[in-house]
């Protein structure tokens, strides 16, 4: 495990490789993105929302997926607003939603005069899932990944609503796996096959634990069958330059509040991921088995938009990523069905003990961010 030079990612990172310098591929994706001619990006854009502006009837325009979070508001605000197209949102509503993330989702319909389509799956199924995936994967939001891509394409067809708006195409911003249209043309068409789904097939990892019959917000449609409809998706990052701070400034003139108790244990900031209670844990693992997770990936961000040093970087995530997320394990625990002992076990089972050992009978990493 060795650190980005430049910014404060680890090589632990899928998808992300080091170049002589020592320099990561995130970084020299942001190079790239600084000699992006921006102006002719939104061009495109345009162009795609003038051929399918008011062309529906009665239907929407465009799709934007939401969670209530910052990004989501910023999503709706520029195709709403900017690109004056006839937008719905979609929700997959969190079964732990926070107060914050209700608000802000309230928020959100009142002030860009949008309609939300809200889909509730199941509890008992999405429970099940979330605790299978846990405990042999330690993955648990790996049902919710499975349920925004393939709830989202199903939306779009039963409504007929010709164009999807994703936000950032995380292959193209960590310089990871990037498809070949979406490097070309912003399409988000190639999602579904992104990094998110690589640890363990999932048909493999319920093995038959769930009827097939209960899988339909689980399973994607086909995608010919979108093509077929003349459903497109994209990413809206490929037009426009993504700016989480940014996002947030804008958000909050449209009534959108940062995390009113402050920034959650091992979280550098207040105005991310503050929708829901059950993701912490879940990047909570993505340490265990990777070595960083909300500090190093908010410190980042803030590195490549310019926004700080890498030595005040280092200092951050060193004060905060071994901050267990400690606010909503009872809720965690009790959702999932565990006892403090089974989950501790798995958490074990699941540290990388390349990448950690004990010191003073504490863990920490066996390489320090520096
Ligand atoms: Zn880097």
């Amino acid at each position: 495990m060795r650190y980005c030079k430049r910014c404060v990612l680890p090589s632990t990172k899928h998808g992300v490789v080091f170049d002589d310098e020592g320099i990561c591929s995130a970084c020299r994706s942001v190079e790239k993105k600084h000699k992006i001619d921006w102006g002719a990006r939104a061009e495109a854009l345009h162009r795609i929302c003038d051929q399918v502006r008011g062309k529906n009837g009665q239907v929407y325009d465009c799709l934007v997926p939401v969670s209530g979070g910052k990004d989501s508001m910023y999503q709706v605000y520029m195709m709403s607003q900017v690109y004056k197209l006839k937008t719905a949102a979609v929700i997959i509503v969190p079964d732990l939603q926070t107060s914050e993330g209700i608000l802000n989702l309230n928020s959100l319909v009142e002030n860009f005069g949008v309609d939300l389509i809200k889909i509730s799956v199941r509890p008992s199924t999405l429970q099940k899932i979330r605790r299978i995936a846990l405990l042999k994967v330690g993955n648990p939001n790996y049902a919710e990944h499975r349920v925004v891509f393939a709830s989202v394409a199903r939306t779009a067809l039963f409504y007929d609503i010709p164009l999807v708006v994703w936000g950032e195409d995380i292959g193209v911003e960590f310089g990871g796996r990037v498809s070949k249209s979406s490097s070309q043309e912003g399409s988000a068409e190639d999602l579904i096959d992104n990094d998110l789904f690589k640890d363990v097939g999932f048909t493999e990892l319920l093995a038959d634990a769930i009827p097939d019959r209960d899988l339909f917000f689980y399973t994607h449609p086909d995608k010919q069958e979108l093509k077929r409809r003349n459903i497109r998706s994209i990413y809206l990052g490929y037009f426009h330059w993504w700016d989480g701070l940014k996002h947030f400034q804008i958000a909050q003139k449209f009534g959108f509040i940062p995390r009113l108790a402050g920034p959650l244990s091992g979280n550098v900031i207040n105005y991310d991921n503050l929708d829901e209670k059950l993701c912490e844990i879940h990047l909570w693992f993505k340490f265990l088995k990777h070595g960083f997770w909300r500090a190093t990936d908010e410190c980042c961000y803030y590195i490549w938009n310019g926004r700080m040093t890498r030595a005040e970087a280092v200092k951050l995530v060193n004060e905060h990523q071994y901050q267990f997320p400690k606010e909503y394990l009872p809720e965690f625990l009790e959702y999932h069905q565990l006892t403090h002992q089974l989950f501790e076990e798995t958490m074990e089972k699941f540290r990388n003990l390349n990448i950690w050992h004990k010191v003073k009978g504490e863990w920490r990493l066996k390489v320090e961010l520096r």
